[in-house]
C-alpha cells in the first residue's frame, strides 16, 4: 500500500501536499471543512475550494479515502486497508477497527441480494467511552 510512501515523493504540490499532510498526522477521520482549518494554520491563505478540489485529486490518485455514512459530512482517512469503524451516535467521534469478519457473513450478504460481492462493511454505532460516561 501507498501509505508508507514519503509525502515528499509523491510529487504534488504545495496545497495538496499539505492538505493529505493534515489527513496523515490526524488519528480522528476529519471532514473537508476540519482539514480547512488545519491546512490554514500550516498554509495560511489556502481557500477551501483548494482543499476541496485537493480531496478529490488525492482520493482519485488513491491516497486517501473518503467514507460517508448516510447523512452528515464525508469524512478522509488515510488508512487505505480494508478496515471497519466505529461511530458514536452522540458526539460523532469515529475510530477505525481491525475485526477479522467471519467468511460466512458474505456469503449470507451475497445470497441475500444476489450480487456478486467484492467487500463488506461493518459500522459500530453507539456511545463512544467519553459519552458513556
Ligand atoms: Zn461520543
Ligand atoms: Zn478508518
Amino acid at each position: 500500500m501507498s501509505v508508507t510512501i514519503d509525502i515528499k515523493d509523491l510529487g504534488l504540490t504545495r496545497q495538496r501536499e499539505v492538505v493529505l499532510r493534515v489527513i496523515r498526522d490526524e488519528q480522528e477521520h476529519l471532514t473537508a471543512s476540519e482539514i480547512f482549518d488545519k491546512a490554514k494554520q500550516l498554509l495560511p491563505g489556502i481557500s477551501f475550494a483548494t482543499v476541496y478540489n485537493s480531496l478529490r485529486y488525492l482520493k482519485e490518485a488513491g491516497h486517501i479515502a473518503e467514507i460517508s455514512f448516510g447523512s452528515g459530512a464525508s469524512r478522509f482517512d488515510s488508512k487505505l486497508t480494508r478496515h471497519d469503524h466505529a461511530i458514536c451516535t452522540k458526539c460523532g467521534k469515529l475510530v477505525d477497527m481491525e475485526i477479522e469478519l467471519p467468511a460466512e457473513v458474505i456469503s449470507f450478504a451475497a445470497e441475500f441480494s444476489h450480487f456478486k460481492p467484492e467487500s463488506i462493511e461493518l459500522t459500530l454505532r453507539g456511545l463512544c467511552p467519553d459519552c458513556n460516561k
